[in-house]
């Protein structure tokens, strides 16, 4: 018995005491919000390491930084089974990658190339740091509906070109509300900094590139009936450089999905937007931007 009563007290009260300090601790750390835990998740302004640029040595060669949307635990949007958005735009953005330099004429970057979390500043920030010409992010979209289809290439505007444009950017731009704090305020002093006048030519120039995307995709893409749309995607919003998103299909329909995760049709895509980024920079090469 006396024995019983000291492995209690050698084993239970400690114990006891320990979640008692458990207990006040994390009380008294999060006054306002009881027994919470949080973690620090990273936010845009911890120092990110820079990826690697590859491609041509030559640094005056442009340089195109591909954005494989969400990653790490933000899945982005959810098909059947197991198809996560993440996976899908990871796919896409190394299959790019590849088309880019097989072609040999640019250098290229990612901002992530493993399954890991990027919060959409990191996104901009690696693409400012790194000086890039030109930044494409890859997502795939998802609806309730099965029958809702096709792809979409989106360029930044304050406002969206319609209703659905608008949803799209809401959804895209809750990845970094997983931290309590939509950034999407933060992005009004980035704005504020860049004049007009050059704004408005870096939406022209990502206009350009989608117009570019549209015309070399026809045939290998299924497009929406409405391609083209703009609205306030907060990764494009601090951009000085053109850039667009191209949500890629839907992962909610059953035939886009189906391309969506076929090697053969990934390979296509990546040609037909490694085309458009091609021209695009050969253009603004020619007409004396320099890369
Ligand atoms: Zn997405």
């Amino acid at each position: 018995m006396l024995r019983r009563v000291g492995i209690i007290a050698g084993f239970v009260l400690p114990l006891a005491a320990l979640l008692l300090w458990g207990y006040f601790v994390l009380r008294i750390g999060n006054p306002g919000d009881g027994y919470v835990l949080r973690l620090a998740l990273p936010d845009g302004s911890r120092g990110i390491g820079l990826p690697p640029v590859e491609g041509p040595a030559d640094a005056s060669r442009p340089l195109v930084v591909i954005d494989a949307g969400h990653g790490g635990h933000d899945p982005g949007a959810s098909g059947e089974g197991t198809l996560r958005e993440k996976n899908v735009t990871l796919a896409l953005a190394k299959a790019l990658r590849e088309a880019l330099l097989a072609d040999g004429r640019v250098r290229v970057a990612m901002t992530r190339d493993s399954d890991r979390f990027l919060v959409l500043e990191e996104r901009a920030g690696i693409a400012r740091q790194l000086k890039a010409d030109l930044f494409v992010s890859i997502h795939a979209d998802a609806a309730e509906t099965p029958d809702a289809h096709g792809a979409t290439v989106y360029t930044l505007s304050d406002r969206g070109s319609d209703a659905v444009a608008d949803l799209v950017a809401q959804r895209e731009n809750r990845a970094d509300d997983v931290n309590g704090v939509a950034l999407g305020g933060k992005s009004n002093a980035v704005a504020t900094i860049l004049v007009d006048l050059s704004r408005r030519e870096m939406r022209e120039r990502s206009q350009r590139f989608s117009d570019l995307v549209v015309r070399e995709g026809q045939g290998v893409f299924t497009f929406h009936a409405n391609p083209q749309r703009q609205a306030a995607f907060v990764v494009l919003k601090s951009l000085d450089l053109p850039s667009v998103l191209v949500e890629a299909g839907y992962i909610s329909s059953p035939d886009d999905a189906r391309r969506l995760i076929d090697p053969a049709w990934r390979k296509q895509f990546a040609v037909r937007v490694a085309q458009a980024v091609e021209i695009f920079l050969a253009r603004q090469e020619a007409a004396g931007i320099a890369p």
